[in-house]
C-alpha cells in the first residue's frame, strides 16, 4: 500500500487494515484481533495520514476516520471471539450428549437388570471421583423390610435431596431449586442422598458419599443430574423384571396346584365308588353303620367332583349348551328341585317387569345348578322360619335372577373372598357342609356364560345373590 500511497484513498486503507484485523482474529483468537487492530491504528495514522513518518494529524477530520477504524476493529474482534466462544460452547454440549446418550443406551441394554445398575453407579464413581456411589431401591425389591439408613428412607419418603455434612449436621436442598442448580449446594458435604423419581414414584435413593467434601462443577452437576434419571430408569426396570419373575413363579405354583387336583380327584373317585357300593351291600345286609360310610362317601364323592368340577373351569373344560331360554322355565325348574330340602321354608318367586316373556341366552343345567347353590346357601345361612325370595327382572343387556334371604350378610372384607375357592368364614364350624368351593364354581359358571354373579348386603338385613346372564331379545326367540 505504501507503494500506492499517492493513489490511495483512506476508505482503501481502512478496508484493507479492517480485513488484516478479522483475518487475524478468525485465525489467532480474541488477542490476536486486538493486536491487530492497535497496531493498524498507529500504521494508519504513522504511513497513510498526512504529515506521513508521524503521529501528528494535519486534518482534524482524519480523528474521525482513524478513531471509526479503531472502534470497528475492535468491535468486529469482540463479536467474532463470542461467536466462537458460542460455538465452541454447543460443540461441547453436543459431544456431552452424545457421550451421556451412548452412556445411558450401554447401562440400560446390560441384559441383567441389577448389573445395570451396577454399571451406573461405576460411571458416576468414576466421574464424579467419589468413594461410594450406591442405589437404594424403595421398597426393597424382595418386599422384606431391610434396615434402611433412617436418612435415606427419609429421603425416599419427602423426594427431597438430602445432604450430610462432615461436622455430622444434615441439610435439604432448598425446595423449588431445579435439581441441578440445587446441586450446588450440595457442594462440600460428604454425603448426598439424591430420590430418584420415575413418573412422579419415588423408586430409590441414589447415595454418594466420600471421606472429603464433596465439590461438584457445573458439568458435574449436569451429568449428576443427568445419570440419576438413568438411575431411576434402570430401578424401575429392576424392579419391573422382579415384579415378572414373582408373577411367573405365582403362575407356575398356580398350573401345579390345578395339575395336583387334577390327578387327585380323578383318582379319588375310583375308590369311593368302590366303598360306596361295599357299604351299600353292607347296608342291605343290616349292618346300620353303613348308612354312615354311606353318607360320608357321597360327601366325599360331591367334594371330589366340585374339586374336578373347579379345575376344569379353570383350564376352561366345561362344555357349555348356550342357547335362547326363558327366565321362566329356569325358575320352574329351580322350584322343582329344592322344594324338598326346603323343609318348611317358603321360597317366594317374583317376577318383575310382569310384561313380555323374559329370555336369555345361557346353558340352562349350569346356570340351575348356579341358583340352587344360592338358595340352598341361604336355607343354610338365614335363621329357620324367614322366606327365600327369588326375584327376576330385566336389567340392562341382562336377566337379573336375585336371591335374598335374611341371615348374618357378609362382612364388608370377606364380600370378595367368598368368591374364592376354599373361603369360608372365619370361626365359622365345618359342620354346616361344604367345603367353601360353591361360590367360587357358581361364579366361575356365571362368567364363562358372559354373565356375573355379585354380592350385595339386603336392604333390613341379609344378603342378595344376583346372576346376570345375557338377556336376548324376544323377536330372536318367537318360536319358544
Ligand atoms: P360353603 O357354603 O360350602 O362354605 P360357599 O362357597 O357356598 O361355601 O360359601 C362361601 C362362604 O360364603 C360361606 O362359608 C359363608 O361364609 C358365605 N356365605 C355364602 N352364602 C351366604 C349367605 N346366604 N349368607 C351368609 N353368608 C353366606
Amino acid at each position: 500500500m505504501f507503494a500506492f500511497r499517492s493513489r490511495l484513498d483512506k476508505a482503501h486503507t481502512a478496508l484493507v487494515y479492517l480485513l488484516v484485523v478479522l483475518a487475524g482474529s478468525v485465525r489467532g483468537g480474541r488477542q490476536l484481533g486486538l493486536a491487530l487492530a492497535g497496531c493498524a491504528f498507529l500504521l494508519f495514522n504513522w504511513f497513510f495520514l498526512p504529515p506521513y513518518g508521524t503521529f501528528t494529524i494535519l486534518n482534524p477530520l482524519d480523528w474521525l476516520v482513524l478513531v471509526s477504524f479503531l472502534i470497528v476493529s475492535v468491535v468486529a474482534a469482540q463479536m467474532l471471539h463470542r461467536e466462537q466462544m458460542g460455538a465452541e460452547e454447543a460443540r461441547r454440549r453436543a459431544d456431552e450428549v452424545d457421550r451421556l446418550a451412548a452412556l445411558g443406551a450401554e447401562t440400560l441394554n446390560i441384559a441383567r437388570p441389577d448389573e445395570a445398575l451396577d454399571a451406573v453407579t461405576a460411571v458416576i464413581r468414576d466421574t464424579l471421583k467419589v468413594a461410594t456411589c450406591r442405589i437404594h431401591m424403595t421398597p426393597h425389591p424382595a418386599g422384606h423390610a431391610t434396615s434402611l439408613d433412617p436418612l435415606v428412607a427419609w429421603a425416599a419418603s419427602s423426594g427431597q435431596t438430602v445432604l450430610r455434612h462432615g461436622d455430622g449436621t444434615t441439610g435439604l436442598i432448598a425446595a423449588g431449586a431445579t435439581f441441578e442448580s440445587g446441586l450446588e449446594s450440595a457442594t462440600g458435604a460428604r454425603a448426598v442422598l439424591i430420590p430418584l423419581r420415575v413418573r412422579d414414584r419415588t423408586v430409590g435413593v441414589l447415595e454418594l458419599a466420600d471421606e472429603e467434601d464433596i465439590a461438584l462443577d457445573p458439568d458435574q452437576r449436569r451429568f449428576l443430574a443427568a445419570l440419576a434419571y438413568y438411575a431411576a430408569l434402570g430401578v424401575e426396570r429392576a424392579r419391573l423384571s422382579a415384579e415378572a419373575g414373582r408373577a411367573e413363579v405365582l403362575r407356575e405354583a398356580d398350573r401345579l396346584k390345578d395339575a395336583l387336583i387334577a390327578s387327585v380327584s380323578h383318582d379319588l373317585r375310583t375308590p369311593l365308588t368302590t366303598i360306596k357300593a361295599l357299604a351299600h351291600d353292607l347296608r342291605t345286609g343290616g349292618d346300620d353303620r353303613a348308612a354312615t360310610i354311606e353318607e360320608e362317601a357321597d360327601r366325599l364323592n360331591r367334594l371330589v367332583a366340585d374339586l374336578l368340577d373347579l379345575s376344569r373351569l379353570q383350564a376352561g373344560g366345561v362344555p357349555l349348551h348356550l342357547e335362547l331360554n326363558a327366565a321362566d322355565d329356569l325358575v320352574g325348574a329351580l322350584v322343582q328341585q329344592v322344594s324338598g330340602a326346603l323343609d318348611t321354608r317358603e321360597l317366594k318367586v317374583i317376577l318383575e317387569d310382569g310384561g313380555p316373556l323374559l329370555v336369555g341366552r345361557f346353558d340352562l343345567a349350569q346356570s340351575l345348578r348356579v341358583l340352587v347353590n344360592l338358595v340352598e346357601n341361604a336355607h343354610k345361612y338365614a335363621p329357620a322360619g324367614t322366606p327365600i325370595e327369588l326375584r327376576t327382572s330385566r336389567d340392562g343387556a341382562f336377566v337379573a335372577l336375585a336371591v335374598s334371604d335374611r341371615g348374618p350378610g357378609v362382612p364388608p372384607e370377606e364380600q370378595e373372598r367368598i368368591f374364592e375357592p376354599f373361603y369360608r368364614a372365619p370361626g365359622r364350624t365345618p359342620d354346616v357342609g361344604g367345603a367353601g368351593l360353591g361360590l367360587a364354581i357358581a361364579r366361575r359358571l356365571a362368567e364363562a356364560q358372559s354373565g356375573t354373579l355379585r354380592y350385595e348386603p339386603r336392604a333390613g338385613g341379609g344378603s342378595v345373590f344376583t346372576l346376570r346372564l345375557p338377556a336376548a331379545d324376544l323377536a330372536e326367540a318367537d318360536f319358544l
